[in-house]
């Protein structure tokens, strides 16, 4: 695939929601991603590059690892790749305009007995007691630091 030196840490590692320019990484990692189409056999692989960062819980004060998605490389540091396990479509951009669904019965429409019954079904998948539920509000009113706010929640 490629000359790249492969990540070999088995482990997979959480991806975090963090920006990538508020953190010292340790190294990049590309995840390369293979994707299979079901209906045509065509094998797509795109690449993703992260930057592991290495830091401690605030709880527990264990080292845990975490990737930040990143859209360009910031520091002189080892670049990885990682190949994922391959995912699969049912049709992808080769045969997109390749396939024929005249086989298949039309929608229905709306407000027909066929279009209640599907939106029925929907919403008895997921009761009102299944939903997650928000967690209740914190009055903000005295935050005037950022170690108020800190306080204001449990970390
Ligand atoms: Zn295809």
């Amino acid at each position: 695939m490629t000359d790249q030196p492969l990540y070999l840490n088995p482990r997979t590692i959480p991806i975090s929601l963090l920006k990538e320019d508020n953190l010292v990484p340790t190294c990049y990692i590309i995840h390369v991603h293979e994707q299979v189409c079901t209906n045509c056999g065509m094998i797509e692989h795109y690449s993703r590059p992260y930057a592991k960062n290495d830091l401690r819980s605030r709880a527990t004060n264990q080292p845990i690892e975490h990737l930040v998605a990143i859209t360009y490389f910031r520091y002189n540091l080892p670049i990885y790749s990682m190949a994922l396990p391959p995912s699969f479509v049912h049709c992808c951009v080769n045969c997109a305009g390749k396939i024929s669904l005249s086989h298949m019965p039309p929608a229905p429409k709306k407000e027909t007995p066929e279009w209640n019954q599907t939106l029925a079904r929907k919403y008895a998948e997921t009761p009102e007691s299944d939903k997650p539920k928000s967690p209740p509000k914190r009055p903000m009113s005295n935050v005037k630091t950022l170690d108020d706010l800190f306080n204001k929640f449990d970390f």
